[in-house]
């Protein structure tokens, strides 16, 4: 299982001075709990990237470069209000950064596969590093989503998703941020790697299903993890 513990041992052993926060634990949101435990203003301030969900799953959330926005059903994304709530985050604040060009042809697999080669040299722990990412560049068969907004009751996110929205491209520019978690399914975190993505004319979005380097530089900041759970009463579930 993923141990977020030992990946922050073994990263500030090697002291890269990176940090990312998750807001809530996946378990939560897959059950259903839609409410704002965090507001965009909160969770994002002085940021270097990150992702997340609206309130009541009305938008795909991705923030970079001190810009959040937000990415509705109907895939045109706004700017996020900083008072906007948000049952769920994932973002970081920075560290040591590493700067390669993506070779062409990469596939989403193959971005991973990248990723964890890049890890694999700076520590033999590499399997238990988190690390951001954030990809700028042209894509090929881009396939991004967003999905309806709930009202409460609200259903388990994979009903949700059951009508989520697709919106697929042959050619795509943009920028695509998220993080590269371990392959764990241990109800914390989302395993693998997790992108949302903006285009570069700001008229698409939303989170990222695959996508195929045309021609792409990757940034990936390795990074600690703390996770914060606001609900009171996942306290007693998780024995805390
Ligand atoms: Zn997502």
């Amino acid at each position: 299982m993923f141990d977020a513990a030992l990946a922050s041992a073994v990263h500030r052993a090697e002291d890269h001075h990176g940090h990312i926060r998750q807001i809530e634990i996946v378990t939560d949101l897959f059950e259903g709990h839609y409410e704002a435990v965090t507001t965009v203003e909160e969770a994002f301030a002085g940021s270097l990237l990150g992702l997340g969900v609206a309130e009541a799953v009305d938008g795909e959330i991705v923030a970079f470069d001190g810009e959040v926005w937000c990415i509705p059903v109907d895939g045109i994304p706004v700017r996020a209000a900083g008072s906007l709530g948000l049952p769920f985050a994932v973002v970081a604040e920075g560290g040591e950064e590493i700067i390669e060009e993506l070779p062409a042809g990469l596939t989403f697999e193959g971005v991973t596969a990248h990723i964890d080669h890049v890890l694999s040299l700076l520590d033999k722990h590499h399997d238990h590093l988190v690390a951001a990412v954030r990809i700028d560049g042209v894509f090929s068969d881009v396939l991004l989503r967003s999905e309806p907004g709930q009202t409460p009751p609200y259903k388990p996110l994979t009903e949700v998703l059951e009508h989520e929205v697709q919106f697929e491209f042959t050619a795509w520019t943009g920028t695509l941020v998220g993080f590269r978690f371990p392959d764990v399914n241990d109800g914390e975190v989302i395993p693998g790697l997790h992108l949302h993505a903006l285009s570069l004319d700001r008229l698409s979005g939303g989170h990222c299903h695959r996508a195929t380097v045309v021609n792409a530089v990757l940034h990936i900041w390795v990074d600690d993890v703390e996770i914060t759970i606001p609900h009171p009463h996942l306290a007693t579930v998780l024995g805390a």
